[in-house]
């Protein structure tokens, strides 16, 4: 049955190939970054697939992102002929989401529910303390977002949470409120996606069955960061829910394949549990544990000082990883004096890659906090470096972006009292916060949307809400039957939105985004024939067995629907939408705006360096990895550093940090950085201490002076006019060259003094200056000097930005 002779299995080593080919049973992968865990879980679809085993309807797959899910469809296709939309591959949210659009009706939500981001739901929250007057000093949102978050992945409805005092009561009653909010509006938050579809299996025992046989093979991807409600899931899935116990009734699920590594659990303080993979084996009575113990991602040295520096955590499953690659070069260490000459060095160095033939997406920054990227993106951005921040925030969480998008969520669902709070006076229209309270007083008191109470309000206030609902109601009419990009453009023209946003003094930006939302659902209609997590399965394809006749002929893989119908659909389970029918591209889109990252539509196809943190890194590879600000207090991050849990926690995340990199691994610190407003001066980060000396070369001399956190005076650094504040070792100086210099040789040559007393740049702030891309501005801060002088400028068109003033060209007028 196994053809070992067989493309697919070539290049696999004994480990991996047993991996791919073992028997359907359950079983888990246990191994280490780069090991090719999530190589070996796509190879195993691909030959599942071509052995015949099982239809692509009979695959479930999670992967942690929808890149990853990406990815794996693409290498699938490129592997085989098969019909990649019958099979569910994608994260916990985009399935729980699928399942859900199927099954609308038995989950009981309506049938184009719409999705809340975080963004989303903490406005939803303060809407509802606002309305039930919840002190937000003592119940402040964000808190309840967590634990709300925090109770639903436990599984928890309102009325299961433990309840031990009357601050918990008082959490738990808002937690009620806010259930049924969303329930009115027709809304789901992430952690209800992934609750609400648990529910439905658990409590329906057809629907359970149904998936039960139809997912022959259930395949995760990083394990170790599952949480309690997601294992939940995977079980009912797998026949191991409530009716496993039941003896013969029991339905006997599919087989449960799950890689992971424990060393890269770095999602605990979101509720993941490493323990999942232990209950696993347990559990699921795993005989089949395959360790994969060499590393095909990294040169000797990159991995030497991932293993070290790993080898310092205590409560490890434990496994080893070798390379057959050669050491490589060495990891180089840089200490710069800034955070502002970090990222100068940072960028130096970049060109200098790209001079030498690196493509620039093979160059990843990779930081422990988001508030680090704004230095480095100023510095790429002064030097013209294309670059992409991943994460941050999004583009579909950009203010303008919500605005567009919550008038079209109000044309599918003129319920969802979110959408209609963000947009109902915006732009301005003259309705002030009195007259919205009287219309949620009213709303409240019968019961209903905040759009249907809206003809209750009288008088003047009554008038204006009037108009802003049929204003929507005209736009509802004049866009049925448009194509979805036409809806958007006729929205965004008669919401008043461009004309809002041309008038505005820094609306340029934010015009241009708006555009980009239109590129993005054309992009979306055209490539993804609106998204594969949007839509929802056409029947033919639900009923997909394991007998299918994919193997018989290329003509014949999967993709006649007909050939997949082995087994009748219960009357039960017929979607709840008409056969072969989608849903609307405008209800698909704003799933996709609600789940997608949108990281793809800025600057779509364009060859930039990839800037984002060690958390979406994840999973990811490149040639040339950057890890900048590894100082104490920012990685290990202070929060962590308290306790022992929490600092392994900082060592995994710096363990995969440093396994994404193939070839060239560079570890920067910085002496002094601006973090919320004010100058820290940090230590280098313990993690330096923990990697093997011999692997490491430091391009700046060690110890040099300086010594931060050790009480210099505030005034000590000066950048190039630091008078040697260093305690006398002299290399200070070096370091200060070295930040502004070419290539990497240039540590070779001997360090010159800086130059004291660097020429100013003779701006002030309150000076009126031109630039030749940002035109007029204002000069409204100045920071550092000599090389590292900056000032920030609020652009008459362009907004306020940070400028260095060794690059950028500035004229005063
Ligand atoms: P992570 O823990 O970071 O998610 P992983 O274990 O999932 O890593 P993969 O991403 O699957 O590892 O593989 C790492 C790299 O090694 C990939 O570029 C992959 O193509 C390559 N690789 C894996 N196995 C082999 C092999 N047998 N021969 C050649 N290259 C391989
Ligand atoms: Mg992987």
């Amino acid at each position: 049955e196994v053809a070992p002779n067989s493309p697919l299995l070539q290049n696999l080593n004994p480990e991996q190939l047993a991996a791919v080919t073992l028997p359907a049973t359950h079983a888990l992968i246990l191994a280490g970054a780069g090991s090719g865990k999530t190589r070996v879980l796509t190879t195993r679809i691909a030959w599942l697939l071509q052995t015949g085993q099982v239809s692509p309807g009979g695959i479930l797959a999670v992967t942690f992102t929808n890149k990853a899910a990406k990815e794996m469809l693409a290498r699938l296709s490129a592997m085989l002929p098969v019909n990649v939309r019958g099979m569910w591959i994608g994260t916990f949210h985009g399935l729980c989401n699928r399942f859900l659009r199927a099954h609308y009706k038995l989950a009981n939500l309506p049938q184009s529910f719409q999705i809340l981001d975080t963004q989303d739901q903490l406005s939803a929250i303060k809407r509802l303390c606002k309305q039930f007057n919840v002190d937000d000093e003592r119940f402040p949102p964000k808190q309840l977002a967590w634990f709300i978050a925090a109770c639903k992945e436990d599984g928890q409805r309102a009325k299961d949470v433990p309840v031990r005092d009357e601050e918990g009561r008082k959490k738990v009653e808002i937690y009620a409120l806010y259930e049924e909010q969303c329930q009115r509006e027709g809304v789901v938050d992430f952690g209800e996606l992934m609750l609400r579809s648990y529910e439905l299996l658990r409590d329906n025992a057809a629907v359970r069955e149904h998936y039960q046989r139809r997912f022959r093979h259930i395949l995760i991807d990083e394990f170790q960061d599952t949480n309690k409600l997601q294992y939940a899931w995977i079980k009912m899935l797998a026949g191991q829910g409530p009716d496993a116990a039941q003896g013969a009734s029991a339905m006997p699920g599919g087989s449960v394949v799950a890689v992971g590594d424990d060393d890269q659990s770095i999602y605990a303080f979101r509720g993941a549990r490493v323990g999942n993979m232990t209950d696993f084996v347990r559990e699921f009575d795993v005989t089949h544990q395959i360790k994969l113990e060499r590393n095909y991602r990294s040169f000797g040295n990159i991995l030497d000082s991932a293993n070290e520096l790993i080898s310092h955590n205590s409560k490890r499953l434990g496994k080893n990883l070798r390379t057959e690659a050669g050491p490589g070069e060495p990891v180089r260490v840089y200490e710069s004096t800034s955070d502002f000459a970090e990222a100068q060095w940072f960028v130096d160095e970049v060109k200098q890659l790209v001079r030498d033939g690196s493509a620039r997406k093979d160059i990843a920054l990779l930081y422990r906090s988001n508030a680090q990227s704004r230095v480095m993106e100023t510095a790429l951005f002064n030097a013209g470096v294309p670059y992409r921040v991943y994460g941050g925030l999004r583009f579909f969480e950009r203010a303008e972006i919500k605005h567009a998008l919550a008038y079209l969520r109000l044309l599918e669902n003129p319920h969802d009292d979110t959408s209609f709070m963000r947009v109902v006076n915006f732009p301005p229209r003259g309705i002030g916060a009195r007259s919205i309270e009287q219309l949620q007083d009213i709303a409240r008191a019968s019961g209903c949307s905040l759009h249907d109470g809206v003809s209750a309000v009288t008088g003047k206030a009554g008038a204006n809400l009037g108009a802003f609902v049929a204003k929507l109601d005209v736009l509802r009419e004049q866009t049925s039957g448009l194509t979805l990009r036409e809806i958007i453009e006729l929205v965004l023209q008669h919401s008043g939105l461009e004309e809002h946003y041309k008038t505005e003094k820094e609306g340029q930006d934010r015009l241009e985004n708006l555009a980009e939302l239109v590129n993005a659902a054309e992009s979306f209609v055209s490539q993804e024939g609106f998204g594969r997590d949007a839509v929802a399965m056409p029947v033919d394809e639900l009923g997909a067995g394991p007998n299918s006749t994919l193997t018989q002929s290329p003509a014949s893989q999967g993709l006649d629907p007909a050939t997949l119908l082995d087994e009748p659909l219960p009357e039960l389970l017929v979607p709840d939408r008409d056969t072969g029918e989608t849903l609307s591209p405008l209800v698909a889109f704003l799933t996709h705006a609600a789940l997608e990252s949108g990281d793809n539509q800025a600057q779509a196809g364009q060859d930039a360096v990839q800037l984002m943190t060690v958390h979406s890194s994840k999973g990811l590879e490149f040639d040339c990895v950057f890890i900048a600000g590894l100082e104490e207090g920012l990685f290990p991050h202070e929060n962590s550093m308290s306790d022992q849990g929490g600092l392994e926690e900082e060592r995994r995340l710096m363990y995969v940090a440093i396994t994404r990199a193939r070839k060239r691994l560079y570890l920067s610190h910085s002496q002094t950085r601006m973090l919320h407003g004010q100058t820290r001066y940090n230590l280098k980060s313990r993690f330096f201490d923990e990697l093997p000396e011999a692997a490491l070369k430091w391009i700046t001399p060690r110890n040099q002076g300086f010594a931060s956190g050790l009480g210099t005076s505030a005034g000590g650094w000066n950048g190039a006019s630091n008078s040697g504040a260093g305690g006398g070792r002299g290399d200070w100086a070096s370091s200060v060259f070295a930040s502004k210099s070419g290539s990497a040789e240039r540590f070779a040559s001997p360090p010159v003094p800086p130059q004291r007393n660097a020429p100013s740049h003779g701006l002030k702030s309150g000076m009126e200056v031109f630039h030749a891309k940002f035109g007029e501005g204002k000069v409204l801060m100045l920071e550092g000097s000599g090389d590292d002088a900056r000032a920030q400028i609020n652009f008459t068109r362009h907004g306020v930005k940070w400028l260095a003033l060794s690059v950028a060209k500035l004229t005063v007028v």
